[in-house]
């Protein structure tokens, strides 16, 4: 519903007009307010959007700037001047301002947003980043490096629990074949998985009456899942249905794209920044920018916070493997399996670190994620399909979850309710990756 948001932003820089007005005397009058910046941070973010088609993945502002955006093609140069521009333009926080801890992170993050949307503009015109400096410019995160004996002790313990010859990623696929979900099962099995999610969510979670998800099974794409939020707290998530879908991944799809994971981030965003407060610049989200470690992160996190402790594994074998036609007496054999192969995340960020610095080939990246990610060959060719497209975004995946459920556990102590309140607080906030340390 734009025309509700519009009349809410407009009110929003009003205040902020009034605001400016009333510091005229002091040394914060020199910047234009804080919601023209962010207007013209939309505007720029719409207009890198023309030069990279992966760049927004959502927009649910004033239609007429995206029109605006691609009558005009602004050039790259001209982007990255003005994004220059616009951050020394930011004006200081004022005293009366420091007490309200949501405003100083929105100039923190829209500085930071900014100096992410250059670097992008940078790497459009050529310019050449290693994996690591790439990662802190776009996600304001550097994900740390294991060397491959860091990951051969942890195949040791997963090739004891699945005895036998030849090579461990053909063991590990041979044995979850068991778990396949047909495919005429799948929708079935995913709709079963998204009710019991929200219904965990909701009680912790004030969610809009309006909010909704549709679901939707594609193919040849190079993720596997994808959350198109759409405004007016509703989504698109699209399943790739590419590869074969094991049981376990109904419970990630249905919380890491739907609750609590991005469906809940992007509308608690809309509910509490955007049409409480009116700042614009939440209508818009730069797909490569600091925005995606927590937006990654929090809807990894969100499977342990909506799943704690065996919750998972009870639901899965009592509900989740009758639904898909399973044995259910495997369940928690393949949850602990799993948990093992889980540790195995950050193989995926060596293996993309050593082909985009040129250091491997495809052929070189994809036998390296087979046998140090345990991912079967075809899944590992898409997975570089995945670094061409997506490069060092695919840290925000894991390194993601581990800083938010560092900060998240910090913050909550233990106590599961404050887990929840920490973690719901966390997604409706505008925090910087940096600032989860
Ligand atoms: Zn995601």
């Amino acid at each position: 519903m734009p025309s509700v948001i519009r009349v809410l932003v407009a009110a929003g820089v009003a205040a902020a007009s009034a605001a400016l007005v009333a510091q005229t005397s002091s040394s914060y009058s020199s910047s234009p307010p804080m919601n023209t910046i962010a207007e013209r941070y939309v505007k720029l973010v719409l207009a890198l959007g023309q030069h990279d088609a992966d760049y927004v993945d959502a927009y649910y502002g004033p239609p007429e700037w995206k029109a605006d955006a691609e009558k005009q093609k602004v050039a790259l140069e001209k982007i990255g001047a003005d994004a220059a521009q616009l951050i020394a333009q930011i004006p200081a926080l004022s005293p009366s301002e420091r007490g309200d801890e949501l405003v100083a992170l929105r100039r923190e993050y829209l500085r930071r947003q900014l100096e992410a949307l250059r670097a992008r503009v940078g790497m459009l015109q050529g310019k050449k980043l290693t994996f690591d400096e790439e990662s802190r410019a776009l996600y304001d995160a550097v994900a740390p490096t294991h060397p491959e004996a860091y990951f051969a002790s942890m195949l040791d313990e997963i090739g004891r629990q699945l005895p036998g010859d030849g090579a461990l990623v053909d063991r590990y696929e041979a044995y979850r074949k068991q778990f396949l979900v047909a495919p005429d099962r799948l929708a079935g099995v995913f709709d079963r998985a998204i009710a019991e999610c929200r219904a965990r969510t909701r009680p912790h979670v004030d969610l809009p009456a309006e909010e909704s998800f549709t679901v939707e099974y594609v193919t040849n794409k190079p993720w596997s899942g994808y959350n198109w939020y759409k405004g007016g707290y509703r989504s698109l998530i699209q399943v790739n249905t590419d590869l074969p879908i094991y049981i376990d991944r109904a419970i990630d799809l249905a919380c890491h794209e739907g609750y609590p994971g991005h469906h809940v981030y992007n509308a608690l965003l809309e509910k509490h920044l955007v049409r409480d407060r009116g700042w614009v610049e939440f209508e818009i989200y730069p797909l490569f920018s600091p925005q995606s470690l927590i937006a990654e992160g929090t809807a990894n996190y969100g499977i342990e916070v909506a799943f704690p402790g065996e919750a998972r594994t009870t639901f899965e074998r009592e509900v989740l493997y009758p639904e898909a036609g399973l044995d259910r007496s495997k369940a928690a054999e393949y949850a602990r399996i799993q948990a093992l192969v889980d540790k195995l995340a950050y193989a995926g960020n060596e293996a993309a670190r050593r082909y985009l610095n040129g250091e491997i080939d495809r052929a070189a990246a994809t036998a390296w994620l087979a046998r140090f990610a345990m991912m079967a060959p075809p899944r590992a060719e898409q997975r570089t399909r995945f670094f061409d497209t997506y490069r060092s975004y695919v840290i925000n995946y894991n390194l993601g979850k581990d800083l938010v459920k560092q900060y998240v556990e910090k913050r909550s102590g233990g106590d599961p309710a404050r887990r929840w309140s920490e973690f719901v607080k966390l997604l409706a906030s505008p925090r910087l990756p940096s600032g989860l340390r």
